[in-house]
Formats: C-alpha cells, sequence, structure tokens
C-alpha cells in the first residue's frame, strides 16, 4: 500500500483494498465477518497462549494433554492401512523430540515446512511410540525463536483456507495504522467504574499482547461494551414500554381469584406468592406486562399463570394459554377443568384435532367476547380465530416454539433481536386483534437471573425458586449396559408394587426414523420379554393426535403399566403414579432436556427413580453425572450453558435473543451486571442520549444496532 492510500484508510475501507488481502482473501474473510478494516481490527483472538505453559517435549508422557513449541525436523505423508492419508512431522525443541499426527490432512504438507517453529496443543498418545494429536496448532513460522521470548501469542478464530498464522499477520500489518483511527466513545467514569482500559487500549492489548492479564483486560473492554449495549437498548425498550399506556389496568377485584386460592387444596409457596404479587402488580399498570415466568420443573408455574388469568376474566377479558404440544395442552385444559371447577369456570379447548364442528363453536365464544380462558396450541391462532377481547396471552414453554424474540411480538418492541416474523409473533399478533393483552411467558429451563436479564433483559422476570415442600429428590442413577437386566428387574418390582414407568427414547430430527424403530422394537422386545404380561404401551410423535391421546389417556388411568414413549413426553406431562424412567440413549440429550423429562416422575408423594441407561463412555459420563448428583433445573442449566453453550440451550430457533461476538454473558456474569446498572443508571439521567457525554456513544449504538435509531429517537 502506497503512502498516499494508507492516509486514505479509515475503519469503514473494505478490506480488498488492504494490503496482502486479494479477492480470495477477500472472500474467505467475509466467512468470519470480516468486510471492513474495522471488523479486522475487531476480529479479535479467543485465546492465547501463554509459553508459561508450554512443556519441554521430553516431560511429555501418554496421556498428558500438553501445549509444546518446536521446530520441524522432518515431515511426510503417510498412508495407512484404512485409506487415510496422515500428515506427520518431528518436531523438535532443546529438552527432545516428539512425532506430530494430523490424520486425513494431507494438505498441511503445503502449510508446514521443514525449519518451521510449531506451538502445537493437544493429547498425547501412543503410537509406535509417544505421538501428539494436536487439537489445536499456529505455525509460528521460521525464524521464530522456540521460546516465543515469554511473549503471549494470540490465537485468532479462523478458516479453512486461512489460517491464524494469516489472519494474525494481516492485523500485525493494519494495527499502526488502525489504531490512532479508533477513540474512545464511552464515558471514562464507566470503564474506570468497569475497571476496563480505554478502546484503543484494550484493542493493543488484545492484538499485541504483552501479558495474559493485559489481554484478558482489553478483551473485556470489549465484551464490556457489547453488555452495555445490549442492557442499554432493553432498558430503552422497556421505558418506551412503560410510557406506551396501552395496555389493560386490570384491576385487583379479588372475586375470582380469592376464591380460587380459597379453593386449592395447598398452600402457595412463598416463592408462588411473590410471583403472583408481581404479576398482578404490573398487570395493574397502565403499560403492557411482558413478562418472563421461570420455574423448574415442577414449581407449580401452572397456578401462578392461573391467578394471572383469572385477573384477567374477572376484569371482564378473554385469556389464551398457549402450549407447545397437543399434549401439553390437552393436559393444560385437563388440569385447569380440574383447578377451575369450583369457579364453575370450564376451559375452551382448541387443538387442530378437534372436529370443525367443535372448532366453531369455540370461535364463536371466542368472537363473542364473553370473558373466558382458551387452551390450545398454535391452531389457537392458525385458523383465524379471533378473540373479541383478549386481555391476556400466556405462552407457556415458551422456548419451545418457532421463536424469534418476544420482542418482535410485542409490535413495535424494541431491541437488538432481529425483527424477523417467527410463528409466536405472528401468533400473538392475532392474538391481539383490535387489544394489546398483557403477555405472560413460562419457561422450565430456568437460567441463572443475570442471564436471563442480559438475554430478555426487556422483559420482567419472575422465578419460582421454591418447590411445593413435601417433594421428594428423584433418585437418579447411571447404569451400563451390563446391568440392563436388573434395572428392567427393578422396574418390574415398580410395576408390581401398583406403580408406572416410562421407557425414554430420544428422538433427534436427523435419525428419526431410525430411533422410531428403535422405540418400536424396543417396545416389541420389551412385550416379549423384561415386561412379558404387563400392559405396555408405545407412544411417539408420529402417532395421530387420537392415538396419542388414548395412549395418554390410558396411561393416565393406571390401564398401562409401562410406557415406551419418545420424547414427546418430555413437557409437562403429570402423572403422578409414575415413579420409575428409564431413559435410554442418555447420552444424545442435553442435561436441562434430562433435567425436563426426569421431572415426569417423582410427582407425588412416592420415592421416584431416574435410570440413565447405557454405556456412554467417559465424556458422557462426566457430563451426566450434573444431572446424577443435582436435583436443582438452574444449576443444571448452568451447566448446560457451560458445556455446550448457549446455542444449544436455546437452539437456532431462539436467533432472536442477542448474540455477542465477545462477551459471554455467563462467564461474564460480573461484569454484565456492573453495565446494566451502568445502562440503568445513564437512561435514568439521559433517555435519548442526547447529552454531549453521551453523543458520541449514541453514535456508536446508531451505527452498530439499527433498531436503536428507532429507540432513541436517532436518525
Ligand atoms: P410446572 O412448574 O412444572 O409447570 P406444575 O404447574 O405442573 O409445575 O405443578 C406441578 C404439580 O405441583 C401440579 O400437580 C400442581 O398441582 C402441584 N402444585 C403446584 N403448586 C403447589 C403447592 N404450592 N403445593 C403443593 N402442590 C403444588
Ligand atoms: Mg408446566
Amino acid at each position: 500500500m502506497t503512502p498516499a492510500a494508507r492516509a486514505r484508510l479509515t475503519l469503514e475501507t473494505p478490506v480488498t483494498y488492504l494490503t496482502g488481502v486479494g479477492p480470495r482473501r477477500a472472500e474467505l474473510l467475509k466467512r468470519l465477518n470480516i468486510f471492513t478494516a474495522r471488523d479486522l481490527l475487531m476480529h479479535i483472538p479467543h485465546r492465547y497462549e501463554d509459553a508459561s505453559t508450554v512443556r519441554p517435549i521430553a516431560q511429555l508422557r501418554v496421556g498428558d494433554d500438553a501445549t509444546v513449541i518446536g521446530t520441524v525436523i522432518s515431515k511426510g505423508i503417510l498412508p495407512t492401512r484404512k485409506g487415510l492419508r496422515v500428515f506427520q512431522a518431528v518436531v523438535q525443541d532443546p529438552s527432545g523430540l516428539i512425532e506430530v499426527g494430523w490424520p486425513g490432512q494431507p494438505w498441511l504438507d503445503r502449510q508446514i515446512n521443514k525449519d518451521d517453529v510449531l506451538l502445537l496443543s493437544g493429547p498425547v498418545r501412543f503410537f509406535h511410540g509417544r505421538q501428539l494429536a494436536p487439537r489445536e496448532w499456529v505455525n509460528l513460522g521460521k525464524d521464530a525463536d522456540g521460546t516465543t521470548g515469554g511473549r503471549v501469542l494470540s490465537v485468532y478464530p479462523a478458516t479453512e483456507g486461512l489460517s491464524v498464522k494469516v489472519i494474525r499477520g494481516l492485523i500485525e500489518t493494519h494495527l499502526d495504522v488502525l489504531l490512532p483511527l479508533v477513540d474512545e466513545y464511552l464515558p471514562p467514569a464507566l470503564l474506570a467504574e468497569a475497571g476496563v482500559p480505554s478502546l484503543p487500549h484494550a484493542l493493543a492489548a488484545v492484538h499485541r499482547p504483552v501479558s495474559l492479564a493485559r489481554a484478558l483486560a482489553g478483551r473485556n473492554r470489549l465484551a464490556y461494551e457489547e453488555l452495555f449495549f445490549v442492557h442499554l437498548l432493553h432498558r430503552r425498550a422497556r421505558q418506551l414500554a412503560a410510557e406506551r399506556r396501552d395496555g389493560i389496568q386490570f384491576e385487583n377485584r379479588r372475586e375470582l381469584t380469592s376464591k380460587f386460592k380459597a379453593a386449592l387444596p395447598f398452600q402457595l409457596t412463598k416463592a408462588q406468592v411473590r410471583c403472583v404479587r408481581e404479576i398482578v402488580v404490573e398487570m395493574g399498570q397502565s403499560s403492557r406486562m411482558h413478562r418472563l415466568l421461570q420455574g423448574d420443573v415442577g414449581s407449580g408455574k401452572t397456578v401462578v399463570a392461573v391467578f394471572a388469568a383469572l385477573l384477567a376474566i374477572e376484569n371482564g377479558y378473554q385469556v389464551a394459554l398457549m402450549a407447545p404440544t397437543e399434549l401439553l395442552a390437552e393436559q393444560h385444559a385437563r388440569t385447569l377443568e380440574m383447578l377451575l371447577a369450583p369457579l364453575g369456570i370450564v376451559p375452551v379447548l382448541i387443538t387442530g384435532s378437534r372436529t370443525a364442528k367443535e372448532r366453531k363453536s369455540a370461535a364463536a365464544r371466542l368472537e363473542s367476547g364473553e370473558p373466558l380462558i382458551a387452551v390450545g396450541t398454535h391452531a389457537l391462532v392458525a385458523d383465524a380465530t379471533t378473540f373479541a377481547k383478549l386481555g391476556l396471552a400466556i405462552i407457556d414453554e415458551q422456548h419451545r416454539f418457532g421463536v424469534d424474540q418476544r420482542r418482535v411480538l410485542s409490535e413495535g418492541g424494541a431491541g437488538v433481536a432481529t425483527p424477523s416474523r417467527s410463528s409466536r409473533a405472528s401468533a400473538e399478533q392475532a392474538l391481539r386483534g383490535t387489544h394489546k393483552p398483557d403477555v405472560l411467558l413460562m419457561s422450565a429451563t430456568p437460567i441463572p437471573r443475570s442471564l436471563a436479564l442480559t438475554l430478555y433483559g426487556d422483559l420482567g422476570v419472575s422465578v419460582i425458586d421454591e418447590r411445593p415442600p413435601g417433594r421428594l429428590p428423584v433418585t437418579t442413577a447411571l447404569r451400563p449396559e451390563s446391568a440392563r437386566a436388573r434395572v428392567m428387574d427393578f422396574v418390574v418390582r415398580q410395576i408390581e408394587a401398583g406403580r408406572q414407568a416410562y421407557i425414554v427414547y430420544p428422538l433427534v430430527e436427523a435419525s428419526e426414523k431410525v430411533l422410531l424403530k428403535a422405540a418400536t422394537s424396543a417396545f416389541d422386545e420389551l412385550t416379549a420379554g423384561a415386561l412379558r404380561g404387563r400392559r405396555v404401551a408405545l407412544l411417539h410423535g408420529r402417532m395421530s393426535s387420537d392415538e396419542k391421546d388414548e395412549v395418554m389417556s390410558r396411561f393416565r388411568e393406571g390401564l398401562v403399566d409401562a410406557l415406551v414413549a419418545t420424547t414427546v413426553i418430555e413437557v409437562g406431562i403429570d402423572v403422578v403414579n409414575a415413579t420409575v424412567m428409564v431413559v435410554e440413549h442418555p447420552e444424545r440429550f442435553g442435561l436441562s432436556q434430562l433435567h425436563q423429562l426426569r421431572g415426569r416422575v417423582g410427582r407425588g408423594a412416592e420415592e421416584s427413580y431416574c435410570i440413565l441407561l447405557g454405556d456412554v463412555g467417559e465424556e458422557a459420563a462426566d457430563r451426566l453425572r450434573e444431572v446424577v448428583d443435582s436435583d436443582d433445573g438452574f444449576v443444571i442449566a448452568r451447566a448446560d450453558l457451560r458445556l455446550r453453550g448457549m446455542g444449544d440451550l436455546f437452539g437456532e430457533r431462539q436467533s432472536g435473543v442477542p448474540t455477542f461476538r465477545v462477551a459471554d454473558p455467563l462467564r461474564d456474569e460480573a461484569l454484565g451486571e456492573v453495565a446494566r446498572i451502568a445502562a440503568e443508571r445513564i437512561l435514568l439521567q439521559d433517555p435519548l442520549l442526547v447529552n454531549p457525554a453521551h453523543q458520541r456513544m449514541q453514535e456508536t449504538l446508531k451505527r452498530q444496532y439499527g433498531r436503536a435509531l428507532e429507540l432513541f429517537r436517532i436518525g
């Protein structure tokens, strides 16, 4: 690049104009979301190798997992018997040498040359002697001295065809030109409060780490910014929602709700009482309620939701309760029927499998505007069923809906979510009619409060953090295949004692057919073998709803001893007499999912059991231990998040939750709290960010988050 070109370089310059980037590299950079010079500067290492963790090669033992630095003294491609080609190199450091093998990656022969210095991390195995299997590696190049001179090495996210080394080189080449173009836009007081350096210092520290501590402090500055902006947007969205006053002000008449409370066969837990109060208060306000009710399996969310529903009904409004599956919708309808019988209220059930006549008469009632509660799946809205006077929409197991973000649902809602139409969004739209109902979302995958505030900060969050008294924890164990006969004996003994059992098979989309076969043939095997003479039924997602219904009601009535089921029973099903669950292929489940499943037993006063059955391997066993050892959904969700990341817990469907480039809302929990408090304080002082001290920040928000425009009335 000529000096003149350098002088013209801005942060917005497309990467194609940068030295070392041709059309091919530009294409590859796009895969990493790098389009401009700014993106390149913001592409920060996801990891650092600290030379202090590097071990002398001579000390490595089989079974170690280690990082070494060594010079390539020989290399080559070896064919194996299975036809796989393995690239192998021998690397040496002052203490000794070791063989390194990359199975199936012969092309590395062109990228790694004799005399290159490599930094390698991975397990040491036995393969004709010690061999390192690099999980990660970096080519430091030819002239790198084998010690890295005590330097910390940055490892960037890379992609095939664009190595860490190339990326590091590109950034290094342009860093001196780009850094002076960056200045700080966050108020210095905030940075001081969070204990993070200013942006230029942070970027210098992350790209040219002099110490691990400095690099991490720099990274924290970037994470802080993301968290702070997300909280600003959440907070602003809530401010606007509160200003809008377009909600229904439900008056706490204590008619139906008091009667309901008096008729309940149990006492509400303290946590339930608190959640009911939070909901009643928010429903009483002139702005619309958008609240998330979280609670572990069996914590009693339904009862809390019923209070909200009755408050709406006693104010003359209609209520919709939407569940993700027909089984669950039907179960809710039954539960409500029971709970509401003393009040003379009969819920209206609307699912796809109702007859046309039933649906028509239900629709007529909804259109009449009479106060009622309607329960259903998305069929509740699919055929343009209209509520004339919808006051409250309750969405159970909200994360199971083909969700985007609830915020999209509330019109004008705001925030960081990509506004795409989700089924839930359009569902709510249709449910809304001309009124603006309050919205209560329920979730049984409880996440830590601070995380909930980061992900759903534009919602109020109520947490039922206590279980009804007298519940015994479910005794959970992991048993190997060799114990199968004994496990089944145990199931039989439970059945003989008058209890019922679930035998659960995972159903993963990709292999649905295979597993369906597994469940079906297991059913045949069980009926012919271990459970011969017992009443066994099969339940899976491919059955018609009538068939499912029929099986479930026989199980509920105790006419079936053991239910062989796929995960269709995962949510909500409540059969008190079922006390034992056997989970096949437990390693295929997420931890939170297993916890949900396990919640199907232990619903009564009897001791209950959940047996995870199979030879799952060491790694999976370690993971499953979290579920075996803990009965607390919050603890398990946290472990799930730690082990599998947010993507897995929320799934792609949950694409609406904010995504972060640098921040990890769970690991950065403390930083997120600092950011949240700062965001709230700033918005109280300066809701539109028009204060000159906030000007630069406002501009940045505008550039980075399109939705900030309408939220802050900027543009
Ligand atoms: P979840 O939070 O998993 O949806 P449910 O609402 O289905 O839980 O409640 C689980 C069971 O506990 C139900 O049978 C319900 O009637 C019962 N239950 C709810 N609250 C209490 C309470 N305070 N005391 C005793 N039992 C309760
Ligand atoms: Mg529930």
